[in-house]
């Protein structure tokens, strides 16, 4: 939003942001393109991680949890190994946040707004992944732009955003 107007763009595409590039060699996003910020900061991004970091033969409390099947290695799984204290589990969801606080600093320093709302799946895991989030946020943003901690918020609607959202441009 802009100026209190929703911002569609030019063939409606506009505030794709789960789709800017963090690495054009990187991990194959759901739209087809490659290193995505959805392939990273997202659940399946994380999940795509500990399977990966898991058939390298990293030790993790996951693949007791999973019961070693990769399919079952899921977000909350991934919680729940980071409740505890796993070292994967904790690398894994930090590295949502390492991402999506880089990715939301290079928005900033176009657009400079004034609130950022975070909602969706991987909301459950903030406590993990805010600390990063805000810190790698701090390290990219144009010193003279910085509102601190103040400017991230969170969404009110979590999983639902998209359904409501969708429903209010045709009320
Ligand atoms: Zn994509």
């Amino acid at each position: 939003m802009l100026n209190g107007q929703l911002v569609n763009g030019s063939t409606n595409s506009a505030g794709e942001i789960g789709h800017i590039c963090m690495d054009p060699e990187g991990p194959v996003c759901g739209c087809g393109k490659k290193g995505c910020l959805e392939a990273y900061a997202s659940g399946t991004g994380m999940e795509n991680f500990v399977r990966a970091e898991l058939k390298t033969g990293r030790k993790s409390l996951i693949k007791e949890l999973a019961e070693s099947r990769f399919e079952n290695v899921r977000g909350p799984l991934i919680g729940k190994a980071a409740e505890q204290g796993d070292e994967l589990a904790l690398a894994a969801i930090a590295r949502v946040g390492e991402y999506l606080g880089l990715a939301l600093a290079n928005i900033h320093t176009l657009i400079n707004p004034e609130m950022i709302l975070l909602g969706g799946g991987m909301m459950a895991l903030k406590q993990y992944f805010m600390p990063t989030l805000l810190e790698t946020m701090k390290k990219h943003i144009l010193p003279v732009a910085d509102q601190g901690r103040a400017l991230v918020r969170e969404a009110r609607f979590e999983n639902d955003a998209v359904l409501l959202g969708g429903a209010a441009i045709f009320a």
